[in-house]
């Protein structure tokens, strides 16, 4: 089944977006089935569950952070992760970037923006990226490449509010690559999307959607 899944969204997406195989709660026996039919970008939320599973699976597989992420934690995903999805404050970038350094890597990420009429779900807003894209030590960051965004939208039936949402993340993302990345041709990533509203983020301009129960069946 999982294979079948794989497919059917596959065929679904334009071929400028990324699938994030959102596999968290879900064994290595189920990622392998989707690595089997050529999936190599896999999606987790905790720390040690992504590290188990980095151990015990190819390691030719891509894996991203796509939950909240502590700053305590950061040490243990830093030798291997391939991008952060969920920076949501500058004391966690500023995490990244040392942890990155001790492994001698530079480290992709993506800013978090709050976009969801949600107070659990995380993430800058507007002023507070800006403030932090403008702060003298923001240079220094060297062992980080920000990629571009990424955000959630509010969990609801009301498409409109979605579409709104993810529009207003599209929009925060053009402003920011015209004024501070615009020599930066790494800033290209607009993170949105996942089962349920993946394609009014495609519509809305997202170019990297992160889905998991279309693919893997519900979680418990
Ligand atoms: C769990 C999760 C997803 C995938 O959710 P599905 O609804 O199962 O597709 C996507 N993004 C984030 C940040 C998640 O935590």
């Amino acid at each position: 089944m999982i294979s079948e899944n794989l497919l059917k969204v596959k065929a679904n997406l334009p071929s400028d977006v990324t699938l994030v195989a959102v596999s968290k709660t879900k064994p290595n026996e189920a990622i392998m089935e989707a690595y089997e039919t050529g999936q190599r970008i896999f999606g987790e939320n905790r720390v040690q569950e992504l590290t188990d599973k980095y151990k015990a699976l190819p390691k030719d597989i891509e894996w991203h952070m796509i939950g909240h992420l502590q700053s305590n934690k950061v040490k243990y995903i830093a030798p291997f992760v391939t991008l952060i999805h969920g920076v949501h404050n500058y004391k966690l970038l500023k995490e990244i970037n040392k942890r990155a350094k001790n492994e001698g890597r530079i480290i992709d990420v993506l800013i978090q923006f709050h976009i969801a009429q949600e107070d659990s779900k995380s993430g800058f807003n507007f002023d507070e990226a800006k403030e932090m894209l403008e702060d003298d030590n923001f240079s220094l960051l060297e062992n980080i490449n920000i990629r571009g965004v990424m955000g959630m939208a509010t969990f609801t039936d009301n498409k409109e509010q979605i579409q709104d949402e993810f529009r207003t993340l599209n929009n925060y993302f053009q402003i920011f690559k015209s004024h501070y990345f615009k020599f930066n041709e790494n800033f290209t990533v607009v993170s949105m999307g996942m089962s349920g509203d993946y394609e009014i983020a495609i519509e809305e301009g997202s170019n990297m959607v992160r889905i998991g129960s279309t693919i893997f069946g519900e979680r418990n």
